[in-house]
Order: C-alpha cells, then structure tokens, then sequence
C-alpha cells in the first residue's frame, strides 16, 4: 500500500486515497472508532498534502477555492520518490542495534497502559477492544505515536517526540474533509518567511536519513523533515492472517498485533535536556505555544488537570488570562493570512503521569475567537454537567433495588458513558453556532437538546428493565429527577 497513491483512509463509504479526497467533489467523512485516531488522521493527511503539493500561500488559497485537480496531484507525484510512502517503509527507520521494544497494538492508540487494569479506559475511546489492526492502519497509527503520545506511557523505553509529551494541537475545522486537509496544509513560503528558515535546511524524511547526534537543532529541520519527525525505530510485525480491523472496522487481508521500537539516542528542544543544550523549539505548524522564560514550550494538558470536557472550561480560563504569552499554532495564523475567521479542532492526548483514567483523548470543533465568547462557552458545557449530574440521580435509584452493586453499576456506568459521548457531539454543534445564537438561545438549547438525549437513555433504560420489577419501578422513580430539570434563573 503507498499512502499518496493507495486507498488507505477509512470512510463511511469505504477506503479511498488521498488523491480521491483531494481531487474529487465528494465530500468524504473519516470512519475510524477513537477519536485520536480520528485526529491524527487530520495531521497526517495535512502533512501527506503538503508533500505533495508544496504550495505557495498563492496557489493554496486557489486550491482552498478551486480544488486540486488530478492532474495536478499527478504532476506533483513526479518529484516525489514514492517508495518512501509505502506503507512498509513510510516512518519506518531501521535501526543497525537490535533490542527493540515489543509492545501490543494498543499502545500505539493512546499509550494506555494495556492488560487489565481497570482504570485502562479513556472516556470517548474504549481501547480495551484494540487488538489487531490491518495494514492500512498502521502508519497513522505510527504517526499518532510519534505526534500524539507521550514518552512516559512507554516508561524507560519512552521517547519524546519534536511535538513534546501530551501536546495539544489545533487544526483548522472547514466544511468538507477536502477543504479541512487543504486548510491544513502548510504553504512553504508562509512556514519559510514566518520562521526565518535560512535554504539549505535538511529536508530529507528521517526514515531516509535519520538525526544523527545527540542534540536535534531545530533550525536544521525542514518543514517536510519536521512534519513526519521520529523518535523511534518502529517495526510492524505482519502476519499472513486475515482480520477485522479494530481501528477502522474493514477486513484485511494481513494483520498487525505488535510492533517493535527502539528510541533515537538524540534529544529534540522539545524536552529539557535538547533546551539546556541548545536545541531550540520547532514551530509545529500544529502545535500552540507559550513562551517562558526558558524558552517555547508546546500547550499541554498536562497538570491543567483535565479529565474531560467537564474541565474543558479549565483550559479556557487558563488560556484567557495567559494570552499574551500565547501563540496560536502556525496552521491557524496561516488560516487567517488565508481566509480570515477560522473553525478549529482542538484535541490532545491528556495524559497524566501517575494516572490512567486521565489519558483521555477529546477533540472539539469550535470558532476560532472563542475566548471572546468565553462565558457562552461556560454556560454551555454548565448545562450539560447539570443534566449529567440529573441523569446520573435518575439512575442511581437502582441501587436501592436490592441487586448486586457490581451489577447495577455496570448498568448505570454504560448509560453514562453514552450519555457523555453523545453530550459531547450535541455540544460540538452547538458551539459550531457559537456566532450566531445569544447567550440565552444557546443556554436554552443546549438544556432542550441535552435533557433530551438523556431522557431518551434513561427511558431506554426502563423499557429495557420492563419485566424486571425491582429495577424497572426504580427506574420510573428516578425519571423524575429529569422532567423537573428546568433552567436555572437567569
Ligand atoms: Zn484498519
């Protein structure tokens, strides 16, 4: 499989390439089960384009309006050495030292801890059940390791990657999937101008020349070198055995289970030994930053402590009162220079060290000047912890039942996880609407909308329990903990 001329991405109407995203009017959408994967998929098509078409911010705005025409994307192949995008080798760096790392699949979804630790679960993504891939999705699964993963979730033989641990990132959300790879696709002389990128720069991929050294200076690193930058000698182990894979849902001829990695012996000036020596920050084009005084440093999650979108509003105080030290990733102040007003996706490995509950992966769609709408923001997400919290004392009148308790918490847990990850969409659109509705409108709204997923759940609770007595006249009585849900005053 080459990834510029194969058909690896999953969508709702099967897999297709990157060509077909590009140069067609069909507007596809993503399919994949985890949310990260999902973002991920976004870097890595808008980083795929970007070495296809190289584009100026002149023919960029023209693709943005006009679209890529296949001969275009065909005469942009020609200068290309395809073999480096084949699935085998693409980010695959061969290490001349043996001794890597084997380790299951599922690392490689989110770094969760695997086996069978309870806490092993993430919120939106339930990774227990990610045990084989097929080949398609092995190098965005790469890529999302590389970008996405911090290297504490593989302890000692953990790398850092050019990104940083656990780093936010922002994408620029445009109405079709086309629109959003092009808008994520880097214009090389923006990224040259804005950088001060002197010519010269290596830009070989790393899988062809990897770093050598101990020490990664960033200005050494090209735009498309830094775009797919390792940290790791990776190896897929193959096998000649069919699957269903459990990223994308299709049937694969072959199948992946494990992988093998070994970490590079450099440090990028994204950890704090590569900036004591000296390494320098690399402008991600993804990737927001702040600046202290020791230098750049890319927007975590980490030790805001996020858990959900519950602490979402967290993040958002966070980023109001710190905004003069704070960039925007380069995709979105190219956007602007663009296009003007921007949509984003805000997604991010939250991972906590010590705990695994808090690697939870969430991805969010929202306008661009957001924090100019701050308290609408807040009260949105309020009125959804509000029903949250209504549902959950619907429910809890099981417990008075009589039942086992392990029992009745596994009904109560799977209703709330279907109730936070539909919340989470019904939100998503919402805030879509963030310019367009009042304060008031979007409050009232967001109750209408989300009292309704939840007593739509919670009845689907009751007429699963009908011939269960015990369960079911609990049920009836906690109902009315969520019709009495009205709007606080306001
Ligand atoms: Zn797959």
């Amino acid at each position: 499989m080459n990834l510029l001329t194969d058909k690896f991405i999953s969508t709702t109407v099967g897999k297709v390439s990157l060509k077909d995203v590009l140069t067609s009017d069909t507007d596809y959408e993503l399919q994949y089960f985890f949310d990260e994967i999902q973002l991920a998929m976004f870097q890595l098509l808008g980083s795929l384009s970007t070495i296809v078409l190289k584009p100026t911010m002149d023919e960029l705005r023209s693709y943005l309006v006009n679209g890529v025409t296949e001969n275009q994307y065909d005469d942009a192949l020609k200068s290309i050495d395809l073999s480096l995008f084949d699935s085998l080798s693409f980010m695959c760096s061969k290490s001349d030292k043996s001794g890597g790392f084997l380790k299951p699949i599922t690392k490689m979804i989110s770094g969760i801890e695997c086996g069978g630790s309870a806490n092993a679960s993430g919120l939106f993504s339930e990774v227990s059940h990610a045990e084989v891939i097929c080949t398609d999705c092995a190098p965005v699964l790469n890529y999302n390791l590389h970008m996405n993963i911090k290297g504490e979730c593989f302890s000692n033989g953990g790398a850092t990657g050019i990104r940083g641990g656990g780093t936010i990132s922002t994408l620029v959300a445009a109405k079709t999937l086309k629109k959003t790879i092009l808008a994520n696709t880097i214009a090389v002389d923006f990224f040259t101008e804005k950088y001060e990128y002197e010519k010269g720069v290596d830009n070989a991929l790393m899988w062809e020349k990897p770093p050598e050294g101990g020490v990664y200076y960033a200005h050494k690193i090209g735009l498309e070198r830094g775009l797919f930058a390792l940290a790791y000698h990776i190896e897929f182990s193959v096998l000649d055995a069919p699957c269903i894979c459990d990223v994308c849902g299709a049937t694969g001829a072959q199948s992946i289970r494990e992988f093998s990695h070994l970490k590079y012996t450099g440090v990028y000036g994204s950890t704090k030994n590569g900036r004591e020596l000296g390494a320098g920050w690399w402008p991600h084009p993804y990737t927001p930053t702040t600046k202290k005084q020791e230098g750049f440093f890319a927007v975590c999650a980490h030790g805001q402590g996020w858990q959900s979108w519950q602490n979402f509003t967290s993040y958002i105080v966070g980023q109001e009162t710190d905004k003069a030290l704070s960039f925007p990733a380069p995709i979105v102040e190219q956007y602007k220079d663009l296009s003007g007003h921007a949509n984003l996706l805000v997604g991010g490995n939250i991972a906590d060290q010590g705990s695994v509950i808090g690697r939870v992966y969430d991805m969010y769609p929202m306008p661009e000047y957001w924090d100019a709408n701050l308290a609408r923001i807040t009260k949105v997400i309020k009125e959804g912890l509000r029903v949250k919290e209504r549902l959950s004392m619907a429910i809890n009148k099981i417990f008075a039942a009589g039942y086992d308790k392990a029992f009745v918490a596994g009904i109560k847990e799977n209703a709330m996880q279907q109730f936070i990850s539909n919340a989470q969409s019904i939100i998503q659109g919402l805030l879509l609407d963030l310019d367009h509705k009042s304060e008031r409108e979007l409050r009232r709204k967001a109750l209408k909308d989300l009292k309704q997923e939840a007593i739509s759940i919670h009845g689907s609770l009751i007429s699963k329990y009908q011939n269960d007595l015990p369960l079911f006249k609990a049920l009836v009585k906690g109902q009315k903990a969520l019709f009495s849900l009205e709007s606080e005053s306001e």
